[in-house]
């Protein structure tokens, strides 16, 4: 069959998989509008079922806003968590879509007009590479964190074959044209080998080379040296080429009616609220929780607090006055607003009364930050946030306090929390750095030469090519 679509000029089609999670959801969604936008037809290949709510419920909006996009449901085979090495439900999850993959090359090898590409994400590339490969279909990944994560990524199987049993030698990590990245930057699930996390990397990582390319929601005003040192062919020979297709614009489907918090939002001066999240999968624990209330009334700045007890939203079932404790939600009361359920952070930080995030630093959040001139005090809790927070702090947009550790390993007092908010809140360096990196971003979206645009042609252009 021709790949040409009937009378009409060529619109490339397009299949993309997503992994599980919000974070990687999201960056796909907004890539596949952006794909609509550039003319491509889209297969959208959701794992099913969801692992949370908000997967479902973000899927569900966004078919509705693009009905032009085909759905196909992928059920996947069940999994036995006891062979995963993992208690993680979207790491869990991440594993079932590996083991189903091959499941997906009669679907893909029959959609009619036949594919130009599949997209899939960057968790799923040792399992999906033999499909492609047998379908001799192009194949991209989404990789969907930093650029300078992503030189980590390629670089790993050099710097695990040099480790010995427990990463003892592991100094600092050296990648030629990058910073180092310290060696307490690395995500701490692998430096034990024996978690899913390392195996997917181990498993994953020297298959980069065999991809037709690699997309990444990010820009060069935010990382100038990463893109450049990628695109140099600086970091590892033979990568494939890297398109930097970022920041992806938050989109219409996504925004939640103008709520009570949006509203309270509207009642308070300009950039006077400090807004806490620590994005989707992050669940706190309860001592760290109360410090951070403390942390939060010790700054003086009123607060939005988006709080999670559990890592999946179906199993949040405590009250806010369990986890915090009666009192000290007594005393937040009037000095800001406290929410349990999922809000929408792209509006909140879009609003001219948010003057600070602290921050995870996922990926999507710090985007969404940098998209907005929001400055961040970034606090990373696991995976790959410490990196991120990297990008963040060399950008200047943001500052990290590195004593904090990862979430899991120290209780932040609240009296240093505080201290880090007023520091932040009252800087004036890092609005006016944040106000830049906004500038940057908006320029690379740009209609008039802006990089994303550009990136966006070289790939649709490669698409067509082929027939
Ligand atoms: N998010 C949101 N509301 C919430 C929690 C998260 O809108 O209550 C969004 C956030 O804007 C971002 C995504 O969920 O787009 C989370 O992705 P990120 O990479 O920041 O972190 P992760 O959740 O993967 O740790
Ligand atoms: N957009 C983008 N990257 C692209 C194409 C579009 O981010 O490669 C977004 C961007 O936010 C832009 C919007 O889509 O403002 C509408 O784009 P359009 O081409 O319709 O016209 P523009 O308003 O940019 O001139």
């Amino acid at each position: 069959m021709s790949i040409c679509d009937g009378l009409q000029p060529l619109h490339p089609h397009v299949a993309l998989l997503p992994s599980a999670g919000m974070g990687h959801l999201t960056p796909f969604l907004r890539l596949a509008a952006l794909l609509i936008h550039h003319n491509c037809r889209v297969t959208l290949i959701i794992p099913h079922p969801t692992v949370s709510l908000a997967e479902s419920r973000y899927i569900s909006r966004f078919l509705s806003a693009f009905p032009q996009a085909t759905p196909l449901q992928f059920h996947l085979l069940p999994l036995d968590p006891s062979t995963a090495n993992s208690t993680d439900p979207f790491s869990l999850r991440f594993e079932a879509i590996r083991r189903s993959a091959h499941l997906l090359s009669p679907v893909l090898n029959s959609l009619s007009p036949p594919l130009h590409a599949l997209v899939y994400d960057m968790t799923l590339i040792s399992s999906v590479v033999p499909v492609t490969e047998t379908l001799r279909l192009r194949d991209y990944i989404l990789f969907t964190s930093s650029a300078r994560m992503f030189s980590f990524y390629s670089c790993f199987p050099a710097l695990a074959s040099k480790a010995d049993d427990d990463f003892a030698i592991f100094g600092d990590v050296d990648i030629l044209g990058l910073r180092p990245i310290p060696r307490s930057s690395i995500p701490p699930l692998l430096l034990i080998r024996d978690s899913l996390f390392y195996k997917i990397f181990k498993e994953d990582t020297p298959k980069v080379t065999k991809l037709h390319g690699v997309l990444i929601n990010t820009f060069e005003g935010l990382e100038t040296e990463s893109l450049n040192a990628l695109s140099g062919k600086k970091v590892l020979e033979g990568l494939p080429n890297i398109f930097g297709v970022g920041p992806f614009p938050p989109c219409e489907f996504e925004r939640e009616e103008y709520g009570d918090q949006l509203k309270w939002l509207d009642a308070q001066p300009a950039e006077s609220v400090v807004y806490v999240s620590f994005g989707s999968r992050t669940a706190t624990y309860r001592d760290q929780l109360r410090e951070l209330g403390v942390g939060l009334l010790r700054s003086g700045y009123r607060f939005l607090w988006a709080v999670k007890g559990k890592k999946v939203d179906k199993e949040e079932e405590e009250s806010l006055e369990e986890m915090l404790g009666e009192e000290l939600v007594e005393k937040m009361k009037g000095k800001g607003l406290v929410v349990k359920n999922w809000v929408d952070q792209v509006q909140i930080l879009g609003h001219t009364a948010v003057g600070g995030f602290v921050s995870h630093c996922g990926w999507n959040s710090v985007i969404e930050a940098a998209w907005n001139g929001v400055p961040i005090l970034a606090w990373p809790q696991g995976g790959d946030q410490k990196i991120n927070a990297e990008v963040v702090e060399m950008s200047g947009f943001g500052m990290w306090a590195r004593s904090w550790d990862w979430g899991d390993k120290v209780v932040v007092k609240g009296e240093d929390i505080g201290e880090k908010i007023r520091e932040m809140m009252g800087s004036q360096l890092l609005r006016g750095q944040a106000a830049r990196i906004k500038e940057e971003a908006r320029k690379a979206v740009s209609s008039d030469g802006g990089t994303c645009r550009i990136n966006f042609k070289r790939l649709t252009e490669e698409w067509k090519m082929i027939s």
